[in-house]
């Protein structure tokens, strides 16, 4: 519709790179507010760096550590061969900064990239402004800057920008009808899915788009095919190289032979739709269809019933409008404008069509949690840079025009800067903590494993080197159960020997490639048991016969655990044959202690009533078992007052040096993580300590 479009707005080349330039600033100047916020806590900082935001960052990390050292242990789950690891420890040869600074910076420096793609996409429709205007907005949208801030070093820093520029790519050679755009239309698919193999997905739904688009309203249009054609073989599932090779030869054939092109493209076309079924096809998109929206995640393989780890996960489920239009636009009305906008502007300009599945991922955040509105962003600040053009359009005065437009895209802008000063985000670790790890590394050796719960994996691998049994990518029930049962345990001898038992068996099922069951099932039926109660019960048993050590065991304790225990103690605290529940205990930490005088308030309808004794959470009343009292004294000596109250009840514990109480009963009291970690009490025949502190507690196997 002529009526929609706008004059045409093009700039030259070094205009061009001055807006991109501008654009690019923007971004990072917004990203560096972190660091000037945040520059005053000592305690995340690590050799005078500030320390990484994201606790998946930690793998790369590793991976981009093991590359630069060049070697690694076999089985260790380091990412070696991942693109991030790779880029990293290339860019650490190239460039004169440390280490640690490169992965702080590394996703602000690419992340802010997304500008230059959008800029592209307007000037390709002949309208730079609006690219440039959306740049600004795109550069540092909620969602897009959470994702790409400083020290959120993980894939995210291309994930939206590689697919941008394959769009970018796309709009050319719809536009101009040039084979020249064919090639990096393969490239950039087969880039974006080499960097982020999710991104199948994406570019399946781009392929289905640009398919869509020819058969609506370019039938004919031969040259439409072949952009669908060399979209095709950017993503199938082959190795890279093949991908690219038989790219070139094709584009070289249809290129300098176009007479053949005519003759045998359709021959062509179908063998390369075949060798994309044949090689997956739409198999791969519809796992991570069932990964995240059907959040179809029990494992139905295996013979025991352990715990589902998506029924844990909150992120999933209906989120609020607001909070959604937010994280793509920055502001509810700026997110309602942008989507009038945004269907203005595709009726405007034909191919950001191409766009739509860009902004169906990003909108599948409404259903399937927050992680995918940064899909949107982009397509959204298109929209809205358009309706801020198409609005300030009958403003005769250039000047009044330019300082109109600039109002609105700062007031759009605004919501997005003010977000970004008050996201605070701490650093995943806290140096005292990093310094825990770093002793812990010096006192152990690579091949040794330290057990703890799967979100101190990647921290722990990175900072000690070492093996560990879970982490931020290895939890699934299955080997949580193991990680769960040690930490809840009663009994010191089961936790011993299960340390033992999952360590040695872990490193061994990976050679056993050929085995169906999990980790936990080819421990069990090698050590003889068909029923698990049986096993379990048998690992009580001090005389338990254990498999040949090979390597230490260490157990990592931390302070931080403790908000997150009752949820690490349910992958355990079940029946792995799936008959009967078990009950849930009772738990509850707070910081939030107000003493009255005659009554301890705690928060949460939690209250101490200290000449009873009792306990009374909401109506109930519950006599107080034992009440303990735990600090440090002058000398950092822990001191442990413990007095029993009455028979039956729950125990309460005053964590005097870290404000805390704990009320819990018998269940988690026992058990080994706050027997280990708050009251230093350990079985001496079983368990040494060799880290020892106020945040960090590490014991190590002597079985
Ligand atoms: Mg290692």
């Amino acid at each position: 519709m002529k009526t929609l479009q706008l004059p045409n707005d093009s700039t030259r080349i070094k205009a061009l790179i001055f807006l991109m330039l501008i654009a690019y600033m923007l971004a990072l100047a917004i990203r560096y507010l972190w660091v000037i916020e945040i520059q005053g806590f000592e305690s995340f900082y690590w050799n005078n760096t500030l320390m990484i935001n994201t606790n998946d960052g930690y793998f790369f990390a590793e991976g981009a550590r093991d590359i630069l050292s060049g070697n690694h242990q076999a089985n260790d789950l380091s990412p070696i061969s991942d693109p991030l690891a790779i880029l990293t420890a290339f860019l650490a040869k190239l460039l004169p900064i440390g280490f640690e600074s490169l992965i702080l910076y590394m996703s602000a420096v690419f992340g802010s990239l997304i500008v230059v793609p959008v800029i592209l996409i307007g000037h390709a429709l002949r309208q730079t402004r609006m690219g440039f205007i959306a740049a600004l907005i795109a550069g540092i949208a909620h969602s897009y800057y959470n994702r790409t801030m400083i020290g959120y070093y993980d894939t995210d820093m291309f994930n939206i920008v590689f697919p941008l520029f394959s769009l970018y790519f796309i709009i050319l050679a719809i536009l101009h009808q040039q084979n020249r755009y064919l090639l990096p239309i393969t490239f950039s698919f087969a880039l974006s899915i080499w960097w982020y193999p999710s991104a199948y997905a994406l570019n399946s739904a781009l392929l289905v788009m640009i398919m869509g688009y020819v058969l609506l309203f370019e039938r004919k249009n031969h040259h439409l095919y072949q952009i669908a054609l060399f979209a095709i073989l950017g993503i199938i599932a082959i190795p890279m190289i093949y991908k690219l090779s038989l790219a070139i030869i094709l584009f070289a054939f249809f290129h300098f032979r176009p007479l053949q092109d005519q003759k045998w493209f359709w021959a062509i076309f179908v063998g390369v739709v075949i060798l994309y079924f044949a090689n997956g096809g739409v198999a791969p998109i519809w796992s991570l269809l069932k990964g995240y929206v059907l959040r179809d995640t029990v494992m139905d393989d295996a013979h025991l019933h352990f715990f589902n780890v998506a029924q844990t996960v909150r992120e999933a489920g209906n989120i609020p409008f607001n909070v959604f239009a937010e994280r793509i636009s920055g502001h509810t009305i700026t997110f309602v404008l942008s989507v009038i906008g945004y269907f203005m502007a595709i009726v405007a300009y034909r191919p950001l069509l191409i766009t739509l599945p860009f902004v169906g991922l990003g909108f599948i955040a409404m259903s399937s949690g927050l992680r995918f509105t940064i899909y949107a962003v982009a397509p959204m600040a298109i929209g809205f840079a358009y309706l801020i053009l198409f609005l300030t359009r009958p403003i005769e005065k250039p000047w009044l025009k330019i300082i109109s437009q600039m109002v609105f895209t700062i007031t759009a802008l605004y919501p997005n800067y003010l977000h970004a000063k008050e996201y605070l985000t701490p650093t995943v670790m806290t140096n005292q903590e990093v310094s825990a790890l770093d002793k812990l590394k010096k006192a152990s050796e690579r091949e040794d494993y330290v057990v703890s719960w799967w979100d101190y994996g990647y921290p722990i691998r990175y900072y000690s080197d070492v093996k560990t049994w879970i982490d931020g990518g290895k939890h699934s029930g299955d080997v949580n159960y193991p990680a769960s049962y040690v930490l809840s345990s009663n009994d010191p001898v089961a936790a011993a020997n299960m340390l033992r038992l999952f360590t040695e068996y872990t490193e061994k099922s990976f050679s056993e490639t050929n085995k169906t069951v999990s980790d936990f099932e080819y421990m069990m039926s090698k050590e003889g048991f068909q029923d698990p109660d049986e096993f379990l019960t048998s690992l009580s048993l001090p005389e338990y016969k254990l498999p040949k050590k090979t390597r230490n065991v260490y157990l990592y304790l931390p302070l931080r655990m403790l908000d997150i225990f009752p949820t690490v103690c349910l992958f355990s605290n079940l029946d792995l044959k799936g008959s009967t529940p078990k009950a849930q205990p009772f738990y509850y930490v707070t910081s939030a202690i107000n003493d009255t005088g005659s009554t301890v308030e705690l928060g949460n309808g939690v209250l101490l009533i200290k000449e009873k004794n009792v306990i009374r959470i909401g109506q109930e009343e519950v006599s107080i078992k034992t009440f303990s009292q735990v600090g440090y004294d002058q000398h950092q000596v822990l001191n442990v007052q413990k007095q029993p109250i009455a028979p039956e009840g729950l125990n309460v514990v005053f964590m005097q040096s870290y404000g805390k109480i704990l009320i819990m009963d018998d269940y988690y009291f026992n058990s080994a993580y706050i027997q280990m970690f708050v009251f230093e009490n350990y079985d001496a025949q079983l368990f040494e300590p060799v880290i020892i502190d106020p945040f960090t507690k590490i014991y190590r196997l002597k079985k």
